[in-house]
């Protein structure tokens, strides 16, 4: 297994480059990800919302690889009309453990801030809790803007270990990868490939990819890494899931990061999932 591991502020390792399932059915579950981990993927990127943790448990079950080497992600679904406190988060997270079929996670998100709520500085100090239990290696965050990242710091002394957000060549997020370089949060990049859409068959991409004898997919990959985020590409095609992997034999050029940074400099970018100051 040639992927190397990021250093997270927990002081644990956390593969750079994992395999996400979102939008992959729970009866496909099992079989897209034993896909994954027999082609080496280490970590598995799901979430209560997705409804495929109990698929996903069967695969890490069943591949026979050692619970010791996984890396196992998952995130807490903060979705009702209601306001969010202890009681909430400790059912859905004992919840996710249970369909996962597992004592303990690596990591732990919460999903998504819904500022509007007003309640994610009350569910992080329940994930301070989940933290110092053990039964979360890390605890996390996911589509955190810097002002909600501020806030965070100012209540609480536990750094989330990671923010997840959408991140791709269309939308690198500068600002905010800054600042988790500040506050030491790993960048971890959802929807790396663009979700399989426009990104894939612009010129600045294509060209690169046929200059290396590689995908675009793979180029794409390459510049996340490159950058140091952690990727989760998802697929449910074995042969894409294999590919996906097999991006650590070749390096991109100054030229060709320069190239596809320039596909999003200027403007603040191109998102394609929801806006999250928005998203409730
Ligand atoms: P992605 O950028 O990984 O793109 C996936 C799509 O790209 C596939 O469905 C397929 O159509 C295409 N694709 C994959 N491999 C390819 C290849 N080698 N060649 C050509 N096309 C290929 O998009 P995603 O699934 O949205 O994001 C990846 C993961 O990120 C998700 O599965 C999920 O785990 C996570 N995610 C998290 C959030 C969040 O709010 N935290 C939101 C979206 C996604």
């Amino acid at each position: 297994n040639q992927v190397p591991g990021i250093k997270l502020n927990n002081g644990t390792l956390m593969p750079q480059l994992g395999y996400g399932v979102w939008q992959v059915p729970d009866a496909e579950a099992e079989q897209a990800v034993r896909t994954a981990l027999e082609a080496g993927y280490r970590s598995i990127d799901t979430a209560s919302v997705y409804g495929n943790e109990e698929g996903t448990g069967k695969a890490i079950a069943s591949a026979g690889v050692p619970r010791e080497e996984l890396f196992v992600t998952t995130k807490l679904w903060n979705g009702k009309s209601e306001t969010w406190g202890r009681d909430n988060v400790l059912r859905e997270f004992d919840a996710s453990l249970a369909k996962l079929g597992l004592d303990e996670i690596d990591l732990y998100l919460i999903h998504w801030p819904r500022p509007m709520r007003d309640d994610f500085l009350a569910i992080w100090k329940t994930f301070e809790e989940i933290a110092q239990s053990g039964r979360a290696k890390a605890v996390g965050v996911s589509n955190f803007r810097p002002a909600d990242l501020e806030r965070l710091g100012a209540e609480s002394s536990l750094v989330p270990a990671v923010n997840q957000i959408e991140l791709h060549p269309l939308l690198p997020q500068s600002e905010l990868r800054a600042l988790h370089a500040r506050l030491g949060i790993a960048t971890e990049a959802w929807s790396p490939l663009g979700q399989g859409k426009d990104l894939l068959t612009l010129p600045a991409v294509t060209e690169i990819a046929a200059k290396h004898g590689r995908s675009a997919a793979q180029v794409v990959l390459r510049w996340h890494l490159q950058l140091g985020n952690v990727v989760i590409p998802k697929s449910v095609t074995p042969a894409r899931i294999r590919e996906n992997l097999d991006v650590f034999g070749f390096e991109l050029d100054a030229g060709d990061v320069a190239a596809l940074d320039a596909l999003g400099a200027g403007g603040s970018g191109r998102r394609i999932g929801p806006d999250p100051a928005e998203f409730d």
